[in-house]
């Protein structure tokens, strides 16, 4: 029998599953750039529709699909204010600085989440010594909170305070799904908080590659122009917008078997003699520390001889994350490796 290898490394590993293949190549194309592909329009009205925007863009990436969001909602020199682990300050590769020549405010948040009270102490006032603040940032799930969920009630807060101190206010929804099936959050009550949603296809819904990114019709205008400046306009790209459509349509309510079989792993993490600490599993995601009697390295060692992948997040910090390709006996193979750690 062929080994069994489980990545648990991220939600990004999946394969296309037969049924999503099958879409793809019977997908209808055209040349996007010319606005021709019937499947990335069909992808873009349906995307808009469900969180009620009026529009919306298909990119390679979400890197992409936020850094034109900054681009689009700050200037040059301009502030913007997200959380200390987020992804658009840890992960895009200094993009905030190097795309749109824009300042970061970073907040110290509570597993990722930031709250009003905190954004309103951190505005700028009107002073020509500080940098303007244009911007909010807010990931939910936040990566680094360990798929940690905003309580709603926080976001229309936050997006009250934007409102009213003329700040412009942006989600990073890359998980935004999760979310919706551990919380029951509206996407359209989302669309409502938010000038810019970005949301990945290529996470635990399982596409092999986009995201898309969501505003006002003059918002996603502007935003195709610079999708075109960043290199991210594409051709036939049906082909992976019926992976897109596919995705969201029958891979949003088994996001609920992630999680499961996330609690479960925690669980099970929770029991192991050498795990220190584990952060609360929300959604698909399980933050864990390691005790000083076992190395990060060594651990992830032994779980790789074992054919079992995860990633290290920080010293002695411990990254696994459920997915479409992880079944029961996978988790059950990793109870059985970890007694043996
Ligand atoms: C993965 C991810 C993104 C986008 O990453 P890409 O690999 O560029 O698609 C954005 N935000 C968060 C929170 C993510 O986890």
């Amino acid at each position: 029998m062929r080994e069994m290898i489980v990545d648990l490394r991220s939600d990004t590993v999946t394969r296309p599953t037969p049924g999503m293949l099958d879409a793809m190549l019977h997908a209808r194309v055209g040349d996007d750039v010319f606005g021709d592909d019937p499947t990335v329009n069909s992808l873009e009205e349906k995307v808009a529709d469900i969180f009620g925007k009026e529009a919306s863009l298909f990119c390679p990436s979400g890197t992409m699909t936020n850094q034109i969001a900054i681009n689009g909602l700050t200037r040059p020199g301009d502030e913007v204010i997200c959380e200390a682990g987020s992804h658009v300050y840890k992960y895009e590769g200094g993009g905030i600085a190097f795309n749109s020549g824009a300042s970061v405010r970073l907040i110290h948040g509570d597993r990722g989440r930031i709250t009003a009270a905190q954004v309103a102490i951190n505005i700028n006032p009107d002073d020509i010594h500080h940098p303007v603040s244009r911007l909010v940032v807010a990931e939910n799930t936040a990566n680094r909170g360990g798929g940690s969920c905003y309580d709603p009630a926080e976001l229309r807060r936050i997006s009250a305070l934007c409102r009213e101190q003329f700040l412009k206010f942006h989600l990073d929804g890359a998980r935004f799904f999760n979310a919706m099936i551990a919380t029951g959050i509206d996407p359209r009550e989302t669309g409502t908080l938010f000038d810019s949603i970005s949301i990945c296809l290529s996470k635990g819904l399982g596409a092999p590659v986009g995201s898309l990114l969501l505003g006002s019709g003059e918002f996603i205008h502007q935003s195709r122009r610079v999708r075109k400046l960043f290199g991210g306009a594409m051709r036939q790209a049906g082909y992976l917008a019926a992976a897109g459509i596919y995705a969201l349509d029958h891979h949003i309510t088994r996001l609920a078997d992630d999680h499961v079989r996330a609690v479960r792993i925690g669980e099970m993490m929770q029991a192991c003699p050498f795990v220190k600490q584990v952060m609360p599993v929300e959604t698909n995601i399980i933050i864990f520390t390691l005790s000083e009697t076992m190395p990060d390295e060594l651990f992830l060692a032994r779980l790789k001889e074992a054919g079992i992948l995860a990633i290290s997040i920080g010293p002695q910090s411990i990254r696994m994350v459920t997915h479409l390709d992880i079944s029961d006996p996978m988790i059950e193979k990793l109870a059985g490796v970890l007694k043996q750690c």
